[in-house]
């Protein structure tokens, strides 16, 4: 078996890059921060549902100036339906970061780049290597399962220990990638990741770099990497309000700008608490976070969410107050407005299916 590093390795690898890779468009630019954008918005999620979103974006901000001065909405609402909001948000600050301090050019070193809002580690590699040139290390979670099975490298990758070593590896084979082509090799690792050597499965027949995979002379690719056990995801029930006006107008809450889905609007609604039913915990947190009293009746709809470290279950439910004065307590604004002209707002993925369940109602209805 060969040597990983060496020079026939990058070469199979970079071959099989230059044949094989996708033509995307933040691929096709140099522009750093087109594929600054590209990688955060590539962060869990897949290429096929970024793409029209990261196209959108540029339209509207198609410079780091620009997204800097934007209105924090906008931005959300431009990123409604991506998730994990506070990249959105971490974007905005990055670049009125970069515009204050670094005159609106991204930095390029490792170091200055882990210094802006929302870029960890993999990022600032990411960035620094494929924009910039520079021999930096980019390890997410499909390089992480090449490397484990190019070492065949058999502890659990959850303990910190593994992250360090992982990590090294991943260093001293980015320092010894061919000067001049560390950008193709960053993005060479990624693909083979996502294309080839994949979680289940994995393709080593079609694999350019399987004379050098200690896992695949093993036969140990199926459990590689191995994996900590994992714990149950907690999941917690929560009542919401569709509460509506005298004109039919829908009661819309803005969450308070940071912390999960920061920023974006939602209907009224609060998680139950031990032994609350949605109902009880719904209409506690009208009281504590709208000053409402009202009357939680018929359930409309259920909406089941993941998030990455719990799930919920949304009960909406109709509701009736004697007074609409509802002051935003718990909220940072409230706002009426028509189901037909709700989508102007940045709303979470959870809520947008209970109004899309609103408007089938409303359609049967008709
Ligand atoms: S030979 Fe198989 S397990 Fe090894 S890197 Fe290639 S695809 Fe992955």
């Amino acid at each position: 078996m060969q040597p990983v590093p060496s020079d026939a390795f990058f070469d199979a690898l970079l071959d099989w890059y230059a044949q094989n890779a996708p033509k995307l468009p933040w691929r096709l630019s140099r522009e750093p921060y087109h594929i600054w954008l590209a990688e955060i918005m590539l962060q869990q999620t897949r290429i096929a549902t970024v793409l029209p979103y990261y196209e959108r974006f540029l339209a509207a901000f198609p410079t780091v100036q620009a997204l800097a001065e934007a209105p924090p909405e906008r931005v959300l609402k431009l990123w409604e339906g991506l998730g994990y909001y506070s990249r959105a948000r971490n974007l905005q600050r990055a670049a009125q970061r970069i515009v204050s301090e670094h005159q609106g050019a991204l930095p390029q070193s490792v170091e200055a780049l882990l210094k802006l809002p929302g870029i960890g580690r993999y990022t600032a590699g990411a960035i620094a290597s494929i924009a910039f040139g520079k021999p930096a290390a980019a390890l997410d979670g499909n390089v992480m399962r090449v490397l484990t099975r190019l070492y065949d490298y058999a502890e659990p990758i959850e303990r910190p220990t593994a992250q360090q070593q992982l990590w090294q590896l991943a260093e001293q084979l980015a320092r010894a990638a061919p000067s001049g082509s560390v950008a193709a090799y960053t993005q060479a690792m990624m693909d083979l990741g996502r294309e080839i050597c994949t979680p289940r499965a994995p393709r080593c027949e079609a694999c350019p770099v399987r004379a050098f995979c200690r896992a695949y002379v093993a036969g140990t690719q199926a459990s590689r990497p191995r994996r900590a056990p994992k714990a149950a995801l907690p999941h917690y029930l929560v009542g919401a309000a569709i509460l509506s006006n005298p004109r039919g107008e829908l009661l819309m809450a803005q969450r308070p700008p940071h912390g999960l889905l920061g920023g974006l609007w939602e209907f009224p609604q609060g998680q139950a608490r031990q032994a609350e039913t949605p109902e009880a915990a719904l209409r506690r947190t009208l009281h504590e976070k709208l000053a409402l009293d009202a009357t939680v009746g018929e359930l409309l709809t259920k909406v089941r969410h993941a998030f990455t470290h719990f799930k919920i279950t949304l009960h909406a439910y109709a509701c009736r107050a004697e007074r609409l004065d509802a002051q935003p307590l718990g909220y940072a604004d409230l706002r009426w407005i028509a189901l037909a002209d709700v989508d102007q707002l940045p709303i979470a993925r959870a809520d947008r299916r209970v109004i899309a369940s609103l408007r089938s109602a409303q359609a049967r209805l008709l």
